[in-house]
């Protein structure tokens, strides 16, 4: 079996969410499991940093855009058996400060970044000289490949194409554009219905690999659920109930390569679920390094987030504003984007000085040291596709307390699910007072060391590895090819 994965970005080489942590992990373990995968990337300047050996000079083509013929370049490189990555090479569209956007700017020539994107994907898929059976897209920067795959099915001689999975790591980032972008893709007018990419009279990347891939997942069962109503559909329920039956959802995993508790080079301690020591040491050092009072039995709250509305990060920082002045605690909270979140997040930290510490920025070092000398990690989301860091909090014994929405109803048990199982602490209301609520029991937790330690054992053991999941995607790769 051989799969093409195609996504805009791709760890260790590119990455802005979980996006990227996602597509990296299941290309590794599918390879380690047997698959060949070949994985089709931008070169951006990020990468170019990091970039593996490439070989080079690379495989030249050109693509029209419109009126224009625009060259590029694959480079690929062989990281580990079983595994190709292919590196789109464009500098005028790549060779940038960042992926998508600068601060909240969308760079404006996205549309053309994207459909270059997606029809170097497609070159790829159809003329590799060991062509993929499965072609599988995630997000909307990757929804037009069926759509292109689909036109070349029906209107070209293209011996045993591919079939598409389309995967929605998050519906609510769609890629809308202008109708007139659409002469981009150089399709004819009449392929541009609702049943492709119009919606609402716009252009709608995602929908086209919607309506057009040959069967879609998303990353998490309760999400695909969601995702069919009017509260999570995002305009899209009514074709994502439609295509109910051809819609699944995976839960990703973790690569517990990296995020590990022992012998991690991020992490100066190592510690396990019976030896906590480490853990204690990493707290305290975190204490120090924050300028917070270093108080081990201090129980400490952490957010590691995008900073949008999406994380719920508002009504959090509205709950802890309530709770600071009358409970012991620590809360620290690293993230950034949205410019008056970043600025409550740090207005919060200076008027509790003692208590709270913010870091505004993206820190990948801080954020494993953060899960790691935590008590209690906070995950708010209004909605979560599947969300990682509640994940990586179980097995860095940092108990979450999460909304039950998406894949954090799906990854965290609850005591009064199953006592005996339980693994953190829910609550359902965006609200600050249900989340205070649920801070609350989480203190009350933390005075009960017994009870405490049950439920972050039981998280410390839970095993949310990749193995797992790529047997669900090979499962759904083998019967797709089949029918
Ligand atoms: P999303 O993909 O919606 O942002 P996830 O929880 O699925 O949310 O994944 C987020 C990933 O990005 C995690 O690996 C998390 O640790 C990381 N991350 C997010 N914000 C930051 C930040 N400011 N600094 C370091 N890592 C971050």
């Amino acid at each position: 079996m051989h799969v093409l994965l195609v996504a805009s970005e791709f760890h260790p080489y590119s990455k802005t969410g979980g996006l990227a942590d996602a597509a990296g992990a299941l290309a590794r373990w599918l390879a380690r499991a047997g698959v060949q995968v070949s994985v089709v990337t931008p070169f951006y300047r990020m990468v170019q940093r990091k970039a593996p050996t490439l070989q080079r000079p690379g495989w030249r083509f050109a693509i029209p855009l419109e009126d224009s013929l625009v060259e590029g370049e694959f480079h690929v490189a062989h990281t580990e058996p079983n595994l190709r990555i292919w590196f789109v090479e464009q500098p005028e569209f790549f060779d940038r400060a960042e992926l998508y956007n600068e601060g909240i700017q969308d760079y404006p020539d996205n549309a053309e970044r994207f459909v270059f994107f997606s029809k170097a994907a497609v070159l790829l898929a159809r003329y590799l000289p060991d062509p993929p059976q499965i072609v599988h897209c995630h997000d909307w920067q990757t929804g037009l490949v069926p759509l292109f795959i689909q036109y070349q099915r029906t209107t070209t001689v293209w011996k045993n194409p591919p079939r598409t999975l389309f995967t929605i790591h998050n519906l609510a980032y769609q890629g809308w554009f202008p109708p007139s972008v659409w002469g981009l893709t150089n399709l004819p007018d009449s392929w541009f219905h609702l049943e492709s990419a119009s919606h609402f009279g716009r252009f709608n990347f995602l929908k086209a690999g919607l309506c057009l891939a040959d069967f879609l997942s998303t990353v998490s069962r309760t999400y695909a659920d969601e995702i069919t109503t009017p509260e999570f559909g995002c305009g899209l329920d009514g074709l994502l109930g439609r295509r109910r039956s051809d819609l699944v959802g995976i839960l990703n995993g973790v690569d517990y390569g990296e995020w590990n508790t022992s012998n991690n080079p991020a992490l100066a301690y190592s510690f396990g679920p019976d030896a906590l020591d480490g853990k204690t040491e990493i707290k305290k050092a975190l204490q120090s390094e924050l300028g917070l009072p270093v108080l081990p039995e201090c129980p400490l709250f952490s957010n590691i987030s995008r900073l949008t509305w999406q994380k719920g990060c508002d009504f959090l920082y509205e709950a802890l504003e309530a709770l600071l002045p009358d409970n012991s605690f620590q809360f620290v909270g690293l993230g950034n984007g949205d410019p008056d979140l970043e600025t409550a997040l740090s207005e919060l930290a200076s008027r509790h000085p003692e208590k709270v510490a913010a870091h505004v920025g993206f820190n990948a070092a801080l954020a494993q040291r953060l899960e790691a000398g935590s008590d209690f990690f906070i995950m708010p989301s209004r909605f979560e596709p599947c969300g990682l860091n509640q994940m990586y909090s179980l097995r860095y014994g940092a108990i979450p307390l999460v909304r039950a929405t998406g894949g954090l109803e799906d990854s965290v048990v609850d005591p009064r699910d199953d006592a005996n199982t339980a693994t953190g602490i829910k609550f359902h209301e965006p609200t600050a007072a249900a989340l205070a609520h649920a801070v609350r029991k989480a203190l009350a937790l933390y005075e009960n060391p017994e009870a405490y330690r049950f439920i972050q054992r039981n998280g410390m053991q839970a095993d949310f590895s990749w193995e797992r999941r790529v047997r669900e995607y090979i499962r759904l790769y083998e019967n797709l090819v089949v029918v």
